[in-house]
């Protein structure tokens, strides 16, 4: 008795609802309609994001390159005081050179030590680009390191770094549009095989491009980088605290044969 109500119940109410049949066509062109949309209202978040960022964070010509310019140093920020957040444009980013990433940033083991960029596969003599606008800070020759180099800083406020060059294309204190030529790739320096290396740099700290870049499809993730000072001193904590591990072993080693720690001082 009691289900055949219940069984009644929902008959009539299913009858009384019955949608028209005008309203699946309807249901369907809302749907369809949907996902234009949604891109659309994220493009135009974006856009004002970027728009506000540029607004914000302006700066002058003399504000980017009137200040730790005259360095011969990769980093001549020195231990400057790193702001908690920033937001960069990195709207105008061009891929330097269009190849395979076959060396990713961080820490390696192998060496103990960090990999400050990425390594991008080359043919020696193709062409490096600049990743932004800006300003060529240094052309320089490392033998035991970046071999031939070149250091950009840019109208963003960031620096990139080019390393295993063969040829120069550009000079010290040049302008350059991004996308325009800089160098020729190549395999000098500390360098196993034609590759270009690439740093991303903030205030002298190499960040990892591969959070601003989009090494698959040559473009950035976004048009802005929000950069947090918290999560990439975490990012940076990976090397040294091995290092700091491998230095307590030796030494619990060292107190275990009789050397005392405490006697030596
Ligand atoms: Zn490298």
């Amino acid at each position: 008795m009691f289900l055949w109500i219940s069984a009644a119940v929902t008959t009539a109410s299913a009858q009384k609802f019955h949608l028209p049949a005008t309203h699946t066509s309807q249901h369907k062109d809302l749907i369809a309609n949907q996902r234009p949309m949604s891109i659309k209202t994220k493009a135009e978040a974006d856009r004002r994001l970027l728009e506000d960022v540029r607004r914000r964070e302006a700066l002058t010509d003399s504000e980017i390159y009137g200040e730790y310019w005259e360095s011969e140093r990769v980093n001549p920020y020195g231990n400057i005081a790193i702001p908690a957040t920033k937001d960069i444009d990195v709207s105008g980013f061009v891929m330097p050179v269009k190849g395979p990433v076959t060396s990713p940033y961080g820490w390696r083991a192998r060496f103990g030590r960090m990999h400050r960029g990425v390594d991008i596969s080359l043919r020696v003599g193709d062409t490096v680009r600049v990743a932004f606008d800006g300003k060529v800070r240094l052309t320089k020759y490392e033998g035991k390191g970046y071999g031939y180099y070149v250091v950009v800083r840019h109208d963003n406020g960031m620096e990139t770094v080019y390393g295993h060059l063969s040829r120069f294309l550009v000079k010290p204190n040049q302008r350059v549009r991004a996308g325009e030529p800089i160098a020729l790739g190549g395999n000098t320096g500390r360098s196993t095989g034609p590759h270009l290396h690439f740093e991303t740099r903030y205030l002298g700290l190499a960040i990892n491009p591969a959070a601003i870049v989009d090494f698959e499809n040559f473009t950035t993730h976004k048009d802005v980088f929000a950069f947090d000072k918290s999560s990439y001193e975490k990012s940076q904590k990976y090397g040294p605290v091995r290092k700091s591990l491998a230095k307590k072993k030796s030494r619990r080693k060292a107190t275990a044969s009789g050397k005392s720690k405490r006697r030596r001082r």
